[in-house]
């Protein structure tokens, strides 16, 4: 059993903290601004034991120097980007382990080239890759690399604890709800997430099941997601990378 809690920094930014339960250590992710993180820690009397960094945009990295100077601890970062502040370079099937966690490599490329994610403990730390009703912005690679990244976290463990790196959810529900507009299950969602939203609480982490279930981007095969996003490309579009590529373009625009 562990403990993972999103800790807010910059303006919707979340920063896991992960811990064994019992543990006095802890595994920080994408630090992005350590004062928060700092914080956190002290207040939950944690020690950060390992820094883990999933891709190289500064609201995910900018933090992690001085955490690492702090607690004089190793992070890991994706073996094919460059950040200076990245001690243990880490690649696909790469093992993690650290404060009593273990944690999987996954290669992630889409958002940015190199992008990595973290699973481990029914915990998966996806950074800007699958969003809570949503994923993220393809800057640096290609829509097929985006579409291949979200598929292999999609067939995870049903289970699986979705702990991205943004509070994006009520917007990308929202968004979802254009493309998919008969899915009741997704109606259900979104009003959830806005009643947690209103009482100031993060909608994170998700269920990967109901990710499967109401997120757009892991749904490029269902027929009303096709018909209307063929429609929106104005031609027939092929299920699956074809699809993902137009709806992706389309929130891009939203
Ligand atoms: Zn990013």
């Amino acid at each position: 059993m562990i403990n993972a809690t999103p800790v807010p920094i910059l303006s919707d930014n979340y920063v896991w903290v992960l811990s064994a339960v019992g543990s006095a250590n802890a595994v920080v992710v994408d630090p992005g601004d350590a004062g928060p993180v700092s914080a956190f820690l002290d207040s939950s009397g944690l020690e950060c034991a390992a820094v883990l960094l999933t891709h190289h945009h500064g609201d995910h990295i900018e933090g992690a120097p001085e955490i690492g100077e702090t607690w004089k601890c190793p992070i890991y970062g994706p073996i094919d980007e460059s950040i200076p502040a990245v001690t243990h370079p880490v690649g696909e099937n790469d093992t993690v382990a650290e404060a009593g966690l273990t944690f999987k490599v996954l290669s992630v490329p889409g958002h940015t080239r190199g992008h990595v994610a973290y699973i481990g403990h029914g915990h998966l730390l996806c950074g800007d890759t699958l969003f809570a009703g949503g994923c993220g912005r393809i800057f640096e690679g290609t829509p097929s690399q985006m579409f291949a990244s979200l598929s292999r976290l999609a067939a995870l463990d049903p289970k699986t604890l979705v702990c991205c790196a943004h509070e994006y959810t009520v917007a990308n529900l929202e968004f979802a709800l254009q493309v998919e507009p008969g899915n009741a299950q997704l109606v259900d969602r979104l009003n959830s997430a806005r009643t947690t939203r209103a009482a100031g609480r993060p909608t994170l982490p998700s269920v990967l099941k109901d990710e499967l279930a109401t997120n757009p981007f892991l749904r490029c095969h269902q027929p009303e997601i096709i018909d209307v996003a063929s429609r929106h490309a104005g031609r027939r579009l092929e299920p699956g990378v074809e699809v993902f590529a137009e709806v992706r373009a389309w929130k891009d625009g939203w």
